[in-house]
């Protein structure tokens, strides 16, 4: 059997069956997988793999069972047998998950010997990625090695009825990991009879505590403290960034959070996601939370708990921030002389324990479209599950973009997507990603033969992997050709299609900086049929933190004025006027860039919204949190064929903002409010691309059209767009595995070096 097969009770389960049905033989794991022979009546066989294939234990995922016949032995009974090394192909590993409905049960009833215990587990759930050393899976090869079993755990392990038999993090008050507090350096947790209610008495006083999860540190404090919050984000220096929070259960979400049930769904589910949902502001709703929780945000970020330690510390009606523990761009903390180091300034006290982590894995996050899940960030439940790809691939790893980076590592059918590292801007990142791949490469067993990076000169990723070639070649692929390609993959589809590829910032074939790009390809490659006009990035990256400078640059463009009345021009100093000015009529110090991204910054400062942003993708957000629902009026924009305003030389269509632009101007001196002109410059945005995709129909016959790119994170563009392209016939692909935003590009990238390299 390969697939999920290890650490979910698959050799318990094999176990059972074989014994019920009066089998013998054994069962063991080893590098691809559980082996099993089984000996007996054959019809009886026959009924055990039957079984075993129709309902396999809950968090087994089963990818291919192959079985052939052999000599009878005469074994006598059933057993589980020592685990096989061998250097075969990638064994999975199961995501960490949250505690079982068992597990959860026996938490809470004081007659149970695990009342309370913080690490209870059984082989239906708990930590499996984040503590797995190497595979075959086996306590050995995690961080429990160091803890020895109690008698009646490992009575529990050893007997195949229960349901902790061969439970590799089994563990007990008696024997297992332990929960402490620490503050200033002074370790009080033996004089603390109970941490877990230490932490929860800080919390109430409004203080903050550095709480040591599956995958990585939290910094947790009342969300409903305004004075906590605040003083969480000037002790994070985080000025604007929403911070996720974590209530008990479902109740507790649905008095702060607006839930339909696919959000409740995946809410509840054992990977535990955070799931952007929409704040209640109903009267009747008191939600009470500090307004720095999530400030400008319509979605509020919530979780329920995700380990035993989670559910003993918040309680039912409680709503506590859960925001990553680390210091401002650098990866989650995971240690604990580390949290010691690092989380000192930032935390009143440490609730650390014993039981290490591997590998640091910080929360997932997605948002709903309808049913659908999209992912905005892949990481703990749901990594290292692998993406299953329509083609095979030699080894390869794909290192991904610069901004929320992930790698991406495969064989054959199988591509594992890694957890979220990060952005690829400093040392410590650079650090962690090195050790995640190394981490990834033991488990799985993939030597790269090849490596592929983004076009970008100067992106970290691309020069790690020159570095790490060794001779190995780099495949250098386009950054939005990539994204597309993500999508491909998910589908496992081939092509061509037409794809819309929006995001803030990628290195284009001509050296300027992409971003609002109409693509026709497939995995071989593509052509570029249209973009978004071009407009100066002044400054560079004072253009992305000012959202003004982009607005008066896309003014400038437009050849509209920068009158007074308009809220950028005002926002932009006198001095910082006349400087963009001279820089716009001479090029200076500026590239141009087609970025969709800067077109949403550019409105949302136009619109008075945002001026100034703390964080990626900000004012974007703020713009498509304040769309008046009700509004259905929409801007215009050019489509124009062949050449730009700047008389250019291009192929192909450039979306023209020119019309919206002015329609936006128009409104502000009517005095129209910012959710109306927000709602219309999506709706507009929406439209232009569905008549795009329909005249490149026309003029190619592809009927297909994907989204990808940051971007398409916008659910009202990327609902009002699949809308429109259903209506008319058409197919949309859009992401529901990986993010569409950098988080899923290493997908693209391992697909397209594939048939690059073919
Ligand atoms: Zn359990
Ligand atoms: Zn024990
Ligand atoms: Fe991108």
């Amino acid at each position: 059997m390969t697939g999920v097969v290890q650490g979910v009770g698959f050799r318990p389960f094999v176990h059972r069956l074989a014994t019920a049905a009066g089998l013998s033989g054994f069962v063991g794991n080893d590098g691809d997988g559980v082996f099993a022979e089984l000996e007996g009546d054959p019809v009886a066989v026959d009924a055990v793999v039957a079984r075993i294939v129709a309902s396999p234990p809950p968090l087994a995922h089963i990818d291919a069972v192959t079985a052939h016949a052999v000599e009878p032995t005469g074994s006598a009974g059933f057993e589980i047998v020592a685990s096989r090394a061998s250097s075969g192909a990638a064994t999975f590993v199961s995501p960490d998950l949250d505690v079982c409905e068992d597990c959860r049960r026996e938490l809470f009833d004081p007659a149970d010997r695990r009342f309370r215990y913080p690490f209870i587990n059984c082989t239906n759930c708990g930590p499996r990625f984040t503590i797995t050393l190497a595979t075959p899976y086996d306590r050995p090869a995690t961080t429990m090695a160091r803890f020895t079993m109690c008698q009646r755990c490992q009575a529990e392990y050893d007997d195949p009825t229960d349901r902790r038999f061969h439970a590799q993090p089994n563990a007990c008050p008696e024997c297992g990991p332990r929960v402490w507090i620490e503050s200033d350096g002074d370790q009080v947790g033996d004089r603390i009879a109970d941490p877990v209610a230490a932490a929860r008495a800080l919390v109430a006083g409004g203080g903050i505590v550095a709480v040591k999860g599956v995958g990585g540190f939290h910094l947790a404090c009342n969300a409903r403290n305004d004075e906590a919050v605040s003083e969480l984000r000037a002790r994070k220096n985080r000025i604007e960034k929403p911070f996720a929070v974590m209530v008990a259960d479902l109740a507790t979400a649905r008095s702060i959070v607006l839930l339909s049930d696919a959000e409740s769904e995946v809410l509840a589910s054992r990977r535990r996601p955070i799931v952007l949902a929409e704040a209640r502001t109903d009267v009747s709703a008191d939600i009470g939370l500090s307004p720095a929780v999530a400030p400008g945000m319509k979605r509020l970020g919530v979780m329920l708990p995700s380990s035993p330690l989670h559910h003993l510390l918040v309680e039912p009606g409680e709503v506590w921030v859960m925001t990553s523990g680390n210091i401002s761009a650098e990866p989650i903390v995971k240690d604990n002389d580390e949290a010691r180091r690092v989380l000192t300034h930032l935390a009143d006290a440490l609730l650390l324990h014993d039981r290490d982590i591997h590998v640091p894995c910080d929360d997932s996050v997605v948002r709903l479209l309808g049913a659908e899940e999209l992912p905005v960030r892949r990481s703990r439940g749901y990594a290292p599950l692998p993406v299953r790809l329509g083609f095979d691939t030699p080894p390869t790893l794909a290192v991904g973009g610069e901004l929320k980076a992930t790698f991406c590592l495969a064989a054959g059918r199988d591509a594992f997507m890694s957890q979220h590292i990060g952005d690829m801007e400093n040392l410590e990142t650079l650090a962690a990603f090195t050790a995640a791949v190394d981490h990834m490469q033991t488990l799985f067993r993939i030597h790269p033969e090849v490596l592929v990076a983004d076009l970008h000169p100067r992106y970290l990723s691309a020069s790690w992997a020159e570095r790490a070639a060794d001779g190995r070649p780099v495949v250098r692929v386009q950054h939005h050709h990539a994204h597309i390609a993500s999508v491909l993959a998910e589908h496992r589809h081939a092509g061509p299609v037409i794809g819309f590829s929006f995001d803030g910032t990628g290195y284009g074939t001509d050296g300027t900086i992409w971003g609002g790009e109409v693509l026709v390809g497939d995995l071989t490659g593509f052509e570029r049929v249209g973009h978004l006009a071009a407009a100066a990035l002044p400054g560079g990256d004072a253009s992305v933190r000012r959202p003004y400078r982009m607005a008066l640059s896309h003014l400038y463009r437009a050849g509209l004025p920068w009158s007074d009345a308009i809220p950028a021009v005002a926002a932009t100093p006198a001095v910082e006027r006349a400087a963009l000015r001279h820089q716009l009529e001479t090029g200076l110090n500026s590239v141009d860039t087609s970025s969709m991204g800067r077109l949403f910054d550019a409105v949302a400062s136009l619109a008075g919204v945002r001026q100034v942003v703390s964080y990626e993708g900000q004012a974007a957000m703020e713009l498509e949190a304040i769309v008046a629902p009700d509004e259905d009026g929409a801007y215009a924009f050019g489509i124009a064929d062949g050449a730009v305003a700047d008389g250019a030389a291009m192929t192909g269509s450039v979306i023209d903002p020119t019309p919206a632009l002015r329609g936006v101007l128009a409104d502000l001196a009517a005095g129209v409010g910012p959710g109306v002109i927000a709602a219309r410059f999506h709706h507009g945005l929406a439209r232009t691309v569905a008549e795009l995709a329909r005249r490149i129909r026309r003029e190619t016959g592809l009927g297909t059209v994907v989204l990808s790119g940051g971007v398409f994170q916008n659910a009202i563009l990327t609902e009002e767009v699949t809308g429109r392209l259903a209506a008319d016939g058409m197919t949309v692909l859009r992401h529901r595995i990986v993010p569409p935003n950098d988080g899923g590009l290493a997908l693209g990238q391992l697909a397209l070096a594939r048939h690059r390299t073919k």
